[in-house]
């Protein structure tokens, strides 16, 4: 049998964990309530996407418009997920967190990150229809080692968790690609061709897929990614992140 820790004990424990280590914001570093993560003041001040935005990638449209519209960058493209929604942009409080959770090794503020990508469930372009299945974006193995985690799987076990869709880890990154922030749109799609692969043995056949990343930036990563699904069989490919550059 398992040695208990009696409750007294762990009562106490907790106490004194919380005096030495008193849990706080971790923007403005205010008393929080035990397992929070951000006061209610900074999670209402994270900057939120608002409408009018693009239907297909989220991106928002300063002017006046009524109805749905399509970016002219999207219209342009031929795009292999449906859409990609997102509620935050990457600004101030939130692209910080993100920040410090992916290459600051602060994996606890994964939670926060959870929240903010949960919110995308409610928006009906993931309602119908109904997602099957939750794919991570991989990174390449080198890179998860480099880093000790992938961020887009801790999001989507977390986004997992929230909804019930089951994970389906059935990509992998093939190519160590370099880092593409100093590249234009063209040239990250020619530099990710032939980067992802199915895992062996994955199954997407006829399924709606959800793929997660942390931040979207121009797109090609997950359209790449949506390319090899569908052409793998899935019957749709959308795309929810945390936040968009
Ligand atoms: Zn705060
Ligand atoms: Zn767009």
């Amino acid at each position: 049998m398992l040695f208990q820790i009696p409750k007294w004990l762990r009562r106490t424990g907790d106490a004194v964990l919380n005096l030495v280590y008193p849990p706080h914001c971790a923007i403005c570093l205010c008393k929080t309530q035990a397992g929070e993560h951000l006061c209610a003041a900074c999670r209402k001040d994270a900057p939120v996407v608002r409408a009018p935005f693009c239907a297909t990638c989220s991106s928002p449209f300063s002017g006046q418009i009524d109805g749905p519209f399509i970016c002219p960058n999207c219209r342009e493209r031929h795009l292999h997920f449906a859409c990609a929604v997102v509620c935050y942009q990457s600004r101030g409080a939130v692209r910080d967190l993100v920040h410090r959770f992916k290459y600051n090794g602060k994996v606890y503020l994964r939670n926060v990150l959870i929240d903010w990508l949960a919110e995308t469930l409610n928006d009906p372009r993931l309602q119908a229809p109904v997602c099957d299945r939750i794919v991570p974006v991989p990174l390449h193995s080198t890179r998860e080692r480099e880093r000790g985690f992938n961020q887009a799987r801790v999001l989507a076990e977390g986004l997992t968790g929230r909804s019930g869709i089951p994970l389906a880890d059935c990509l992998k990154r093939i190519r160590y690609t370099t880092t593409q922030t100093i590249f234009d749109r063209e040239e990250r799609m020619e530099n990710l061709r032939g980067a992802f692969q199915m895992r062996q043995s994955a199954d997407v056949h006829d399924l709606h897929l959800l793929l997660i990343d942390d931040v979207l930036t121009t797109g090609s990563t997950v359209d790449e990614c949506a390319r090899v699904l569908r052409e793998a069989g899935a019957a749709s490919v959308r795309v929810a992140t945390v936040a968009r550059a």
